[in-house]
Protein backbone atom coordinates (compact mmCIF):
# COMPACT_ATOMS: atom_id res chain seq x y z
CA UNK A 1 0.00 0.00 0.00
CA UNK A 2 1.49 3.08 -0.91
CA UNK A 3 0.67 5.99 1.93
CA UNK A 4 0.69 9.92 2.20
CA UNK A 5 1.45 12.54 4.24
CA UNK A 6 -1.33 14.68 6.30
CA UNK A 7 0.43 17.67 6.40
CA UNK A 8 -0.95 18.47 9.50
CA UNK A 9 -1.04 15.55 11.76
CA UNK A 10 2.33 14.01 9.53
CA UNK A 11 -0.33 11.07 10.02
CA UNK A 12 0.71 8.83 7.13
CA UNK A 13 -2.81 7.85 5.33
CA UNK A 14 -2.88 5.15 2.87
CA UNK A 15 -4.15 6.26 -0.71
CA UNK A 16 -6.95 4.18 -0.90
CA UNK A 17 -9.59 4.82 1.93
CA UNK A 18 -12.09 2.58 2.90
CA UNK A 19 -15.95 4.79 2.31
CA UNK A 20 -18.13 2.87 4.64
CA UNK A 21 -21.52 4.22 2.86
CA UNK A 22 -21.88 1.39 0.73
CA UNK A 23 -21.66 -1.79 2.97
CA UNK A 24 -22.81 -4.19 1.35
CA UNK A 25 -27.00 -5.32 2.50
CA UNK A 26 -29.00 -7.74 2.14
CA UNK A 27 -33.01 -6.90 2.05
CA UNK A 28 -31.74 -3.41 3.50
CA UNK A 29 -29.55 -4.27 6.73
CA UNK A 30 -25.52 -4.69 6.08
CA UNK A 31 -24.26 -7.91 5.57
CA UNK A 32 -22.29 -8.30 8.79
CA UNK A 33 -20.54 -11.80 7.62
CA UNK A 34 -19.32 -10.35 4.06
CA UNK A 35 -18.76 -6.28 5.31
CA UNK A 36 -15.66 -8.17 8.44
CA UNK A 37 -14.43 -10.10 5.02
CA UNK A 38 -13.78 -7.28 3.13
CA UNK A 39 -12.62 -4.38 5.98
CA UNK A 40 -10.60 -6.94 7.56
CA UNK A 41 -8.99 -8.08 4.22
CA UNK A 42 -8.83 -4.09 3.17
CA UNK A 43 -7.02 -3.44 7.09
CA UNK A 44 -4.63 -6.40 5.55
CA UNK A 45 -3.34 -5.50 2.60
CA UNK A 46 -2.94 -1.59 4.72
CA UNK A 47 -5.85 0.39 4.50
CA UNK A 48 -5.79 2.49 7.01
CA UNK A 49 -8.24 5.68 6.65
CA UNK A 50 -12.24 4.36 7.36
CA UNK A 51 -15.15 6.88 6.76
CA UNK A 52 -18.55 6.62 8.32
CA UNK A 53 -21.00 9.08 8.76
CA UNK A 54 -24.09 9.35 11.67
CA UNK A 55 -26.53 9.20 8.94
CA UNK A 56 -24.91 5.95 7.43
CA UNK A 57 -27.66 3.43 8.38
CA UNK A 58 -26.02 1.32 10.56
CA UNK A 59 -22.83 1.96 9.47
CA UNK A 60 -20.77 3.60 12.82
CA UNK A 61 -22.36 0.49 14.92
CA UNK A 62 -21.13 -2.11 12.09
CA UNK A 63 -17.59 -0.49 11.76
CA UNK A 64 -17.23 -0.02 15.55
CA UNK A 65 -18.16 -3.88 16.16
CA UNK A 66 -15.89 -5.38 13.32
CA UNK A 67 -12.94 -3.00 14.70
CA UNK A 68 -13.38 -3.92 18.92
CA UNK A 69 -14.05 -7.74 17.95
CA UNK A 70 -10.80 -8.38 15.86
CA UNK A 71 -8.62 -5.90 17.86
CA UNK A 72 -7.83 -3.23 14.92
CA UNK A 73 -9.28 -0.58 15.97
CA UNK A 74 -5.36 0.97 16.56
CA UNK A 75 -4.76 0.49 13.37
CA UNK A 76 -6.94 2.85 11.36
CA UNK A 77 -7.71 6.20 11.33
CA UNK A 78 -11.64 6.47 11.82
CA UNK A 79 -13.61 9.47 10.28
CA UNK A 80 -17.03 10.64 10.85
CA UNK A 81 -19.30 13.51 10.93
CA UNK A 82 -21.66 15.29 12.02
CA UNK A 83 -25.07 15.34 10.72
CA UNK A 84 -25.85 19.56 10.72
CA UNK A 85 -29.44 18.33 10.01
CA UNK A 86 -29.87 17.32 13.85
CA UNK A 87 -28.11 20.33 15.31
CA UNK A 88 -30.48 22.83 16.32
CA UNK A 89 -29.05 23.61 19.96
CA UNK A 90 -25.33 23.70 21.35
CA UNK A 91 -26.44 20.34 23.79
CA UNK A 92 -27.00 18.81 20.17
CA UNK A 93 -23.53 18.64 19.55
CA UNK A 94 -22.52 16.29 22.90
CA UNK A 95 -25.43 14.31 22.24
CA UNK A 96 -24.56 13.13 18.75
CA UNK A 97 -20.96 13.08 19.21
CA UNK A 98 -21.29 10.48 22.62
CA UNK A 99 -23.37 8.81 20.64
CA UNK A 100 -20.90 8.22 17.49
CA UNK A 101 -18.24 7.35 20.09
CA UNK A 102 -20.86 4.73 21.48
CA UNK A 103 -21.59 3.12 18.35
CA UNK A 104 -18.14 3.18 17.09
CA UNK A 105 -17.19 1.64 20.69
CA UNK A 106 -14.14 4.18 20.83
CA UNK A 107 -12.91 7.14 22.82
CA UNK A 108 -11.33 8.35 19.70
CA UNK A 109 -12.47 10.06 16.45
CA UNK A 110 -9.31 10.73 14.30
CA UNK A 111 -10.93 12.67 11.46
CA UNK A 112 -14.38 14.25 12.62
CA UNK A 113 -15.97 16.12 9.82
CA UNK A 114 -19.08 18.65 9.56
CA UNK A 115 -20.88 17.04 7.32
CA UNK A 116 -22.19 18.15 3.95
CA UNK A 117 -21.58 22.02 4.33
CA UNK A 118 -22.65 23.55 1.28
CA UNK A 119 -22.60 27.45 1.98
CA UNK A 120 -20.52 30.09 4.51
CA UNK A 121 -23.64 30.57 6.40
CA UNK A 122 -24.28 27.21 7.13
CA UNK A 123 -20.79 27.02 9.10
CA UNK A 124 -21.80 30.72 10.22
CA UNK A 125 -24.60 28.90 11.59
CA UNK A 126 -23.00 26.22 13.30
CA UNK A 127 -20.55 28.91 14.62
CA UNK A 128 -23.60 30.77 16.19
CA UNK A 129 -24.49 27.86 18.05
CA UNK A 130 -21.04 27.24 19.21
CA UNK A 131 -19.76 24.85 16.70
CA UNK A 132 -16.28 26.44 17.63
CA UNK A 133 -15.94 26.25 21.23
CA UNK A 134 -17.54 22.92 21.34
CA UNK A 135 -15.02 21.57 19.23
CA UNK A 136 -11.78 23.42 20.95
CA UNK A 137 -13.15 21.84 24.05
CA UNK A 138 -13.01 17.90 22.29
CA UNK A 139 -10.19 18.39 20.93
CA UNK A 140 -8.16 19.61 23.86
CA UNK A 141 -9.40 16.38 25.69
CA UNK A 142 -8.38 14.36 22.44
CA UNK A 143 -11.84 12.86 21.57
CA UNK A 144 -11.29 14.86 18.33
CA UNK A 145 -7.84 14.67 16.25
CA UNK A 146 -8.18 16.40 13.35
CA UNK A 147 -11.22 18.17 12.22
CA UNK A 148 -12.52 19.18 8.96
CA UNK A 149 -16.02 19.22 6.49
CA UNK A 150 -17.27 17.43 3.41
CA UNK A 151 -18.53 19.91 1.12
CA UNK A 152 -21.34 19.69 -1.83
CA UNK A 153 -21.81 23.47 -2.56
CA UNK A 154 -20.41 25.59 -5.54
CA UNK A 155 -16.31 26.18 -5.61
CA UNK A 156 -17.06 30.30 -4.87
CA UNK A 157 -18.58 28.85 -1.13
CA UNK A 158 -15.72 26.43 -0.67
CA UNK A 159 -13.00 28.88 -1.10
CA UNK A 160 -15.00 31.01 1.74
CA UNK A 161 -15.40 28.25 3.79
CA UNK A 162 -11.76 27.03 3.57
CA UNK A 163 -10.69 30.71 4.75
CA UNK A 164 -13.37 31.00 7.75
CA UNK A 165 -11.78 28.60 10.37
CA UNK A 166 -8.22 26.61 10.80
CA UNK A 167 -9.31 23.35 8.96
CA UNK A 168 -6.92 20.54 9.34
CA UNK A 169 -8.85 18.40 6.20
CA UNK A 170 -11.39 18.82 3.98
CA UNK A 171 -13.39 16.26 1.77
CA UNK A 172 -14.68 16.78 -1.65
CA UNK A 173 -16.50 15.38 -4.33
CA UNK A 174 -14.04 14.93 -7.73
CA UNK A 175 -13.56 12.66 -10.63
CA UNK A 176 -12.53 13.71 -13.94
CA UNK A 177 -16.04 14.03 -14.79
CA UNK A 178 -16.61 16.81 -12.40
CA UNK A 179 -12.41 18.80 -12.61
CA UNK A 180 -14.57 21.73 -12.60
CA UNK A 181 -17.81 20.75 -10.62
CA UNK A 182 -17.94 21.70 -6.77
CA UNK A 183 -15.21 22.71 -5.39
CA UNK A 184 -13.20 21.27 -8.55
CA UNK A 185 -9.58 21.65 -9.06
CA UNK A 186 -9.35 24.92 -8.37
CA UNK A 187 -10.53 23.96 -4.25
CA UNK A 188 -8.23 21.38 -4.42
CA UNK A 189 -5.60 22.78 -5.24
CA UNK A 190 -6.33 26.03 -2.69
CA UNK A 191 -6.85 23.47 -0.03
CA UNK A 192 -3.67 21.85 -0.87
CA UNK A 193 -1.77 25.17 -0.69
CA UNK A 194 -3.46 25.79 2.99
CA UNK A 195 -1.47 22.56 4.06
CA UNK A 196 -4.81 20.73 4.90
CA UNK A 197 -5.50 17.02 3.72
CA UNK A 198 -8.07 16.20 1.25
CA UNK A 199 -10.19 13.41 1.23
CA UNK A 200 -11.74 12.57 -2.49
CA UNK A 201 -15.60 10.83 -2.47
CA UNK A 202 -16.83 9.96 -5.54
CA UNK A 203 -14.09 9.07 -7.18
CA UNK A 204 -16.30 6.60 -9.68
CA UNK A 205 -19.35 8.80 -9.04
CA UNK A 206 -20.99 6.73 -7.37
CA UNK A 207 -20.05 3.42 -10.08
CA UNK A 208 -21.08 5.18 -13.35
CA UNK A 209 -17.68 5.98 -14.52
CA UNK A 210 -16.46 1.86 -13.23
CA UNK A 211 -20.14 0.42 -14.87
CA UNK A 212 -21.74 3.49 -16.46
CA UNK A 213 -20.17 4.56 -19.36
CA UNK A 214 -21.28 4.70 -22.69
CA UNK A 215 -20.14 1.44 -25.02
CA UNK A 216 -17.78 4.29 -27.16
CA UNK A 217 -16.09 5.40 -24.13
CA UNK A 218 -15.50 2.51 -22.64
CA UNK A 219 -14.10 1.30 -26.26
CA UNK A 220 -11.68 4.46 -26.38
CA UNK A 221 -10.81 4.00 -22.77
CA UNK A 222 -9.80 0.08 -24.43
CA UNK A 223 -7.82 1.20 -27.39
CA UNK A 224 -5.92 3.50 -25.80
CA UNK A 225 -5.07 0.80 -22.99
CA UNK A 226 -6.93 -2.94 -22.97
CA UNK A 227 -5.25 -3.69 -19.58
CA UNK A 228 -6.82 -1.03 -17.77
CA UNK A 229 -10.57 -0.75 -16.55
CA UNK A 230 -12.57 1.86 -16.73
CA UNK A 231 -12.20 2.36 -12.89
CA UNK A 232 -8.39 2.24 -13.32
CA UNK A 233 -8.79 5.15 -15.56
CA UNK A 234 -10.82 7.26 -13.14
CA UNK A 235 -8.61 6.26 -9.95
CA UNK A 236 -5.25 6.43 -11.95
CA UNK A 237 -6.15 10.45 -12.81
CA UNK A 238 -6.76 11.18 -9.22
CA UNK A 239 -3.81 9.85 -8.00
CA UNK A 240 -2.00 11.53 -10.39
CA UNK A 241 -2.47 14.44 -8.45
CA UNK A 242 0.12 14.93 -5.76
CA UNK A 243 -2.96 17.18 -3.97
CA UNK A 244 -4.99 14.38 -3.43
CA UNK A 245 -4.35 12.62 -0.06
CA UNK A 246 -6.86 9.77 0.15
CA UNK A 247 -9.36 8.42 -2.43
CA UNK A 248 -11.65 6.76 -0.76
CA UNK A 249 -13.98 3.44 -2.02
CA UNK A 250 -17.21 2.48 -1.19
CA UNK A 251 -15.79 -1.16 -1.60
CA UNK A 252 -18.39 -3.72 -1.43
CA UNK A 253 -16.81 -7.00 -2.33
CA UNK A 254 -13.97 -8.81 -2.27
CA UNK A 255 -13.35 -8.39 -6.00
CA UNK A 256 -13.11 -4.66 -5.50
CA UNK A 257 -11.05 -4.37 -2.34
CA UNK A 258 -8.24 -6.31 -4.78
CA UNK A 259 -8.99 -4.43 -7.90
CA UNK A 260 -8.43 -1.30 -5.97
CA UNK A 261 -5.19 -2.39 -4.15
CA UNK A 262 -3.31 -3.05 -7.59
CA UNK A 263 -4.23 -0.06 -8.73
CA UNK A 264 -3.35 2.04 -5.86
CA UNK A 265 -0.34 -0.27 -5.81
CA UNK A 266 0.52 1.03 -9.47
CA UNK A 267 -0.37 4.66 -9.37
CA UNK A 268 1.33 7.66 -8.45
CA UNK A 269 1.68 11.42 -8.67
CA UNK A 270 2.86 12.76 -12.55
CA UNK A 271 2.06 9.51 -14.16
CA UNK A 272 -0.60 10.18 -16.53
CA UNK A 273 0.97 10.93 -20.27
CA UNK A 274 -0.63 13.90 -22.28
CA UNK A 275 -2.12 11.06 -24.45
CA UNK A 276 -4.04 10.05 -21.63
CA UNK A 277 -5.25 13.21 -20.35
CA UNK A 278 -6.60 13.82 -23.69
CA UNK A 279 -8.36 10.39 -23.93
CA UNK A 280 -10.10 11.05 -20.45
CA UNK A 281 -11.07 14.45 -21.35
CA UNK A 282 -12.59 12.92 -24.71
CA UNK A 283 -14.33 10.09 -22.40
CA UNK A 284 -15.96 12.68 -20.27
CA UNK A 285 -17.22 15.08 -23.33
CA UNK A 286 -19.06 11.21 -24.06
CA UNK A 287 -19.98 10.51 -20.92
CA UNK A 288 -21.46 14.16 -20.11
CA UNK A 289 -23.83 13.47 -23.66
CA UNK A 290 -25.37 10.80 -21.76
CA UNK A 291 -25.61 11.40 -18.37
CA UNK A 292 -28.87 13.27 -18.42
CA UNK A 293 -29.22 13.12 -14.12
CA UNK A 294 -25.94 13.67 -12.31
CA UNK A 295 -27.43 11.16 -9.53
CA UNK A 296 -24.41 9.67 -7.73
CA UNK A 297 -26.99 6.92 -5.53
CA UNK A 298 -26.03 8.72 -2.70
CA UNK A 299 -29.33 7.75 -0.95
CA UNK A 300 -29.77 10.90 0.92
CA UNK A 301 -33.19 12.24 -0.64
CA UNK A 302 -34.72 8.70 0.56
CA UNK A 303 -37.04 7.86 1.64
CA UNK A 304 -39.69 9.03 0.01
CA UNK A 305 -42.83 8.94 1.61
CA UNK A 306 -44.69 7.87 -1.75
CA UNK A 307 -42.14 4.78 -2.07
CA UNK A 308 -40.20 6.25 -5.18
CA UNK A 309 -36.89 4.90 -5.46
CA UNK A 310 -35.65 7.98 -6.77
CA UNK A 311 -31.62 6.63 -7.41
CA UNK A 312 -33.11 3.88 -9.11
CA UNK A 313 -35.03 5.91 -11.31
CA UNK A 314 -32.34 7.82 -12.13
CA UNK A 315 -30.02 5.11 -12.68
CA UNK A 316 -32.30 3.00 -15.28
CA UNK A 317 -33.31 6.71 -16.79
CA UNK A 318 -29.30 7.48 -17.60
CA UNK A 319 -28.89 3.89 -18.67
CA UNK A 320 -31.19 4.32 -21.37
CA UNK A 321 -29.52 6.68 -22.53
CA UNK A 322 -25.80 5.18 -21.92
CA UNK A 323 -26.57 1.46 -22.38
CA UNK A 324 -29.71 1.60 -24.98
CA UNK A 325 -33.12 2.27 -24.33
CA UNK A 326 -34.18 -1.81 -23.87
CA UNK A 327 -31.31 -2.50 -21.64
CA UNK A 328 -32.52 1.28 -19.61
CA UNK A 329 -36.39 0.20 -19.51
CA UNK A 330 -35.44 -3.50 -18.53
CA UNK A 331 -33.82 -2.25 -15.36
CA UNK A 332 -36.17 0.42 -14.35
CA UNK A 333 -38.98 -2.11 -14.80
CA UNK A 334 -36.62 -4.49 -12.65
CA UNK A 335 -35.82 -1.78 -9.87
CA UNK A 336 -39.08 0.20 -9.52
CA UNK A 337 -41.33 -2.84 -8.78
CA UNK A 338 -43.25 -2.69 -11.41
CA UNK A 339 -43.82 -6.63 -11.70
CA UNK A 340 -44.95 -6.48 -7.50
CA UNK A 341 -47.13 -4.85 -5.21
CA UNK A 342 -43.74 -2.89 -4.30
CA UNK A 343 -43.55 -0.45 -6.69
CA UNK A 344 -41.45 2.32 -6.23
CA UNK A 345 -41.54 4.00 -10.11
CA UNK A 346 -42.02 8.10 -10.99
CA UNK A 347 -44.88 7.75 -11.69
CA UNK A 348 -45.58 7.59 -7.65
CA UNK A 349 -44.01 10.93 -7.11
CA UNK A 350 -46.64 13.64 -5.08
CA UNK A 351 -44.04 16.70 -5.64
CA UNK A 352 -43.90 17.58 -2.23
CA UNK A 353 -40.49 18.01 -2.52
CA UNK A 354 -39.29 16.75 0.46
CA UNK A 355 -36.43 14.98 -1.04
CA UNK A 356 -34.98 18.13 -2.76
CA UNK A 357 -33.29 19.97 0.09
CA UNK A 358 -31.24 16.52 0.87
CA UNK A 359 -29.73 16.43 -2.54
CA UNK A 360 -25.89 17.10 -2.62
CA UNK A 361 -26.26 17.23 -5.89
CA UNK A 362 -28.76 20.02 -5.92
CA UNK A 363 -30.87 17.92 -8.89
CA UNK A 364 -34.11 19.56 -9.42
CA UNK A 365 -35.66 15.85 -8.40
CA UNK A 366 -39.25 16.63 -9.09
CA UNK A 367 -38.66 17.87 -12.34
CA UNK A 368 -36.03 14.92 -13.19
CA UNK A 369 -38.17 12.65 -11.94
CA UNK A 370 -41.30 14.03 -14.60
CA UNK A 371 -38.74 13.37 -16.96
CA UNK A 372 -38.06 9.88 -16.23
CA UNK A 373 -41.74 9.26 -16.13
CA UNK A 374 -42.32 10.81 -19.29
CA UNK A 375 -39.76 8.48 -20.94
CA UNK A 376 -39.77 5.50 -19.00
CA UNK A 377 -43.41 4.98 -18.09
CA UNK A 378 -44.97 5.60 -21.87
CA UNK A 379 -48.67 4.58 -22.60
CA UNK A 380 -48.79 1.11 -22.04
CA UNK A 381 -46.47 1.08 -19.12
CA UNK A 382 -49.10 0.98 -16.31
CA UNK A 383 -51.47 -1.74 -18.22
CA UNK A 384 -48.38 -4.31 -20.04
CA UNK A 385 -46.89 -4.39 -16.28
CA UNK A 386 -50.11 -4.82 -14.35
CA UNK A 387 -50.71 -7.72 -16.90
CA UNK A 388 -47.38 -9.26 -16.23
CA UNK A 389 -47.76 -8.91 -12.74
CA UNK A 390 -51.43 -10.81 -12.93
CA UNK A 391 -49.86 -13.30 -15.05
CA UNK A 392 -46.99 -13.73 -12.65
CA UNK A 393 -49.05 -14.23 -9.71
CA UNK A 394 -51.45 -17.04 -11.09
CA UNK A 395 -48.18 -19.28 -12.07
CA UNK A 396 -47.37 -18.78 -8.33
S1 LIG B 1 -41.08 15.09 -4.29
FE1 LIG B 1 -41.71 13.09 -5.00
S2 LIG B 1 -39.89 11.85 -4.89
FE2 LIG B 1 -39.52 13.65 -3.62
S3 LIG B 1 -40.12 12.99 -1.55
FE3 LIG B 1 -41.90 13.99 -2.48
S4 LIG B 1 -43.04 12.28 -3.39
FE4 LIG B 1 -40.99 11.52 -2.98
S1 LIG C 1 -31.08 12.35 -6.22
FE1 LIG C 1 -29.46 13.42 -5.12
S2 LIG C 1 -29.70 12.76 -2.99
FE2 LIG C 1 -30.87 11.35 -4.24
S3 LIG C 1 -29.48 9.64 -4.62
FE3 LIG C 1 -29.27 11.06 -6.35
S4 LIG C 1 -27.59 12.41 -5.82
FE4 LIG C 1 -28.21 11.38 -3.93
Amino acid sequence: MKYRIDPKSGNELSVLGFGCMRFPRTRGFIDMQKTEGIVLEAIKQGVNYFDTAYIYGGSEEVLGSILKKNSVRDKVYLATKLPLVYIRSSQDFDEIFNKQLERLQTDTIDYYLMHNITSLSQWEKLCSMGAREWINVRKAEGAIKQVGFSFHGIRDEFLKVIDAYDWDFCQIQYNYANENFQAGVTGLKKAYEKGMAVIIMEPLLGGKLANGLPKEAVELLRKANPDLSPAAWALRWLWNQPEVTVILSGMNGSEQVKENLHIADTSYPHMLSVEENKTLRQVNEIFEKYNKIPCTGCNYCMPCPKNVNIPSCFAAHNASYSLGRIAGMTMYITSSGAMSDDQSGAGLCSKCGKCETHCPQNIKIREALDDVRKRMEPFWYRWGTSIARRVLTRKK
